[in-house]
């Protein structure tokens, strides 16, 4: 039997919420803790309020922890920790890894959001028992996290995963990232958004107004609204095309997708996904992928940052 290991302090990290918990290895959250991010003047100044309420994590969980795990929006460098979270412009090249070694004297691993998530998943939702999966996010972006043989992969500069920036619609929407059509310009909420913006610009027959959000989209969809419908359908046929790609690539027994468009819009997405990845995967292997909806909510990132620390002791 594996000697009983104290619990460690995971942290989630993103444009929107900080959320920190003490975790232990049968995944019990022994204390846990989600602030709105605050908009505040300096990197030290967002580093403090995130210390305090690791501090308070760790009293009220009442235990000393062995390690931390951190989940963070990208982009970041991996293993160095060095973080530039888009929607966190106070942090540009922010130490976070040795700040938070400092502050609490434990080791520290910090990596991408997504990739917690696919651990996440893997360890307490929709992934148990794969060792090859990837874990999806389509939400404000488009994002994974991949687990090949039962490691977490990383690559060069640690960005493996962005399955947001294949591109799936040649000469289609322009992405943030300055290519057009990457899932992430055609799928994700901002993507999303944006298309709303162009196709009222040409005098599209919608009651959508420019910037509509992912969720107001998917009412109106429901509702016969075919421009918004036209959008969804787009959507998800890119995710399939990429995940037939992925799947030749990586020979995937798994793919799990969760954020709040999968989540929420699923009777959307789903649909022209699973018959787009009908059309595109061929291959014996590419045909037997399951996609499945994630299992985790809002606690994900804080299990995939626990699983990241635990690993870290394990290796
Ligand atoms: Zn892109």
């Amino acid at each position: 039997m594996a000697v009983p290991q104290l619990p460690v302090l995971a942290i989630d990290v993103g444009g929107t919420k900080l959320a920190a918990a003490a975790v232990d290895r049968a995944g019990q959250l022994l204390a846990a803790d989600r602030i709105p991010t605050p908009r505040v003047a300096s990197a030290d100044d967002l580093f403090e309020v995130l210390a305090d309420q690791c501090r308070r994590v760790l009293r009220a969980a009442e235990t000393d922890v062995v390690a931390i795990g951190v989940g963070c929006g990208g982009p970041m460098e991996y293993p160095s920790g060095r973080v530039s979270t888009l929607n966190i412009p106070v942090w540009r090249d922010f130490p976070l890894r040795e700040r938070l070694v400092t502050a609490f004297d434990r080791p520290c691993v910090v990596d991408n959001d997504a990739n917690a998530l696919a651990l996440a998943e893997q360890w307490r939702g929709a992934g148990r028992g794969s060792t090859n999966m990837l874990g999806m996010v389509v939400s404000t972006g488009v994002g994974g996290g991949i687990i090949l043989e039962g490691h977490l992969l990383h690559g060069f500069g640690g960005n493996a995963g962005h399955i947001g920036h294949i591109v799936a619609w040649p000469d289609g929407p322009p992405c943030r990232c300055g290519a057009r059509g990457c899932i992430e310009g055609v799928a994700s909420g901002t993507g999303l958004a944006r298309r709303v913006t162009a196709a009222v610009a040409e005098g599209a027959e919608t009651r959508l107004v420019p910037g509509a959000t992912a969720a107001e989209i998917a009412v109106a969809a429901r509702q016969g609204d075919h421009l918004a419908a036209e959008l969804f359908r787009t959507a998800g046929e890119c995710v399939g095309r990429g995940i037939a790609s992925a799947a030749a690539l990586l020979d995937l027994e798994l793919v799990t997708i969760g954020g709040s468009i999968a989540l929420h819009a699923w009777d959307l997405l789903g649909p022209p996904l699973l018959s787009e990845l009908e059309r595109s995967a061929r291959l014996a292997f590419t045909r037997n992928v399951r996609v499945v909806q994630a299992e985790l909510g809002d606690a994900a990132g804080l299990y995939g940052a626990a699983m990241l620390a635990f690993r870290s002791l394990d290796s």
